[in-house]
C-alpha cells in the first residue's frame, strides 16, 4: 500500500498511476519501473566494459587499412581449448578490427 507523500492519505491505483484522493497527488508507478531498469542496464555496462573492443590494452600492432601503428586488443577463446586464443585487434584511428593467430 502507497500513501501521498505530501498529505499521507492512502494512494489507490488510477489508469495506471497511483492517485491520492485528498489532494490530487499522482504518482506514475510505469515511471518507477523505467527507472530501475535504467539502474540495471548501467551496472551492466559497468560490468561489461572489459569485453568493449574500444577499451582495451593497447599494443603496437600495423593496421592494414590505414597504416596506423597503434591498435587495442583483446582475447577471444576460440572453440577448441588446445589452440591458443585468437587476438581481436581495434585499430585506434579507423576503428578496423582484424584477427591475428599465434
Ligand atoms: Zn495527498
Ligand atoms: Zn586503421
Amino acid at each position: 500500500m502507497e500513501f501521498c507523500p505530501e498529505c499521507g492519505a492512502m494512494m489507490l491505483p488510477n489508469k495506471g498511476v497511483l492517485k491520492c484522493n485528498s489532494c490530487g497527488y499522482t504518482e506514475s508507478s510505469e515511471k518507477k519501473e523505467f527507472k530501475v531498469k535504467r539502474e540495471i542496464k548501467s551496472n551492466q555496462t559497468v560490468t561489461n566494459l572489459g569485453e568493449d573492443v574500444d577499451v582495451g590494452p593497447v599494443t603496437n600492432e600495423t593496421c592494414p587499412e590505414c597504416g596506423n601503428d597503434k591498435a587495442t586488443y583483446k582475447l577471444l577463446q576460440t572453440r577448441s581449448a588446445d589452440e591458443a586464443p585468437t587476438r581481436i585487434f581495434t585499430c585506434t584511428k579507423c576503428k578496423h578490427t582484424w584477427r591475428a593467430y599465434d
